[in-house]
């Protein structure tokens, strides 16, 4: 498998970062897109707009495992369907993508081409939020963090370490559970410092992303980033603290900062 990374080391998951900027791609950043590889097993997580060009400089598209999707805004998941396009084409078509997605949050981008062009490409496995799935070697929490369309919080657990990322949302409690000693948060956060009051419920700071991390006790990662990082348990044979699991109901929710896109970005949802 053409994955990011040769390494196996049993001890730790690989995280490409392919981009991070909100709401549109500039000429030198992708929106979303982060790969996590685990035992070769490689899950893409929000192919947002011009992230798959990124993926592919690391991985083939037929490499791909899974997709994972924290909600459907289109620069979390619109390279979707070029990503499938790209193994729906391909001289030998490898099998079905497992896409995990909330309820109808790639109902649009599935709906780009008729349904000949991508059938058969790709299986989609609705996930609830809060819940707990597995997808490969990841064992994933989910929460409903607010935002202005339905986005789920993730927790990924895999060989004792754990990532934790935000998605998009605004400020929760549940943020620092969903980051509760994790070896890395990538949180969002669109604005530096303060959040304008008509998206303070739905976006977060750096500053907040940093409150948070200090709060779960976790190393935290502002989107946008870029680079590749090997998430390492901390200490040889000490697990990472428990998370105390997904709240049995949904919660409020946290925070990237980037100037360019940020005087970019609409007061519209995003
Ligand atoms: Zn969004």
């Amino acid at each position: 498998m053409g994955g990011p990374s040769a390494s196996r080391n049993v001890l730790c998951m690989n995280i490409t970062v392919l981009g991070g900027g909100g709401a549109w791609p500039t000429g030198r950043q992708a929106c979303s897109g982060y790969l996590a590889e685990r035992d070769g097993f490689l899950l893409l997580i929000d192919p947002g707009y011009a992230s798959l060009p990124r993926l592919l400089e690391h991985a083939a598209a037929s490499a791909v495992d899974a997709v994972l999707i924290s909600h459907g805004h289109p620069d979390h998941c619109a390279d979707l369907n070029p990503l499938l396009r790209a193994r729906a084409l391909a001289d030998d078509p490898p099998g079905p993508l497992a896409v995990h997605a909330l309820p109808g949050a790639v109902d649009a981008v599935l709906a780009l081409d008729a349904p000949p062009m991508l059938a058969g490409s790709y299986v989609l496995r609705d996930f609830a939020a809060p819940g707990r799935f597995g997808i490969g070697p990841f064992e994933v929490d989910s929460w409903m963090l607010p935002h202005f369309v339905p986005n789920a919080g993730l927790r990924l657990t895999a060989g004792g370490t754990v990532l934790a990322y935000t998605g998009d949302t605004g400020p929760s409690p549940d943020i620092v559970a969903l980051a509760r000693g994790a070896d890395l948060l990538l949180a969002e956060a669109t604005y530096p410092y303060v959040v304008p009051a008509d998206s303070a419920a739905y976006l977060s700071s750096a500053v907040a992303a940093g409150q948070n991390a200090a709060r779960a006790g976790a190393a935290a990662s502002c989107s946008p980033i870029c680079g590749q990082a090997r998430i390492r348990r901390r200490q040889r044979g000490q697990p990472p603290r428990p998370s105390t699991g997904p709240p049995r109901s949904p919660g409020l929710g946290s925070p990237s900062a980037y100037p360019e896109q940020r005087r970019q970005r609409p007061a519209a949802p995003r």
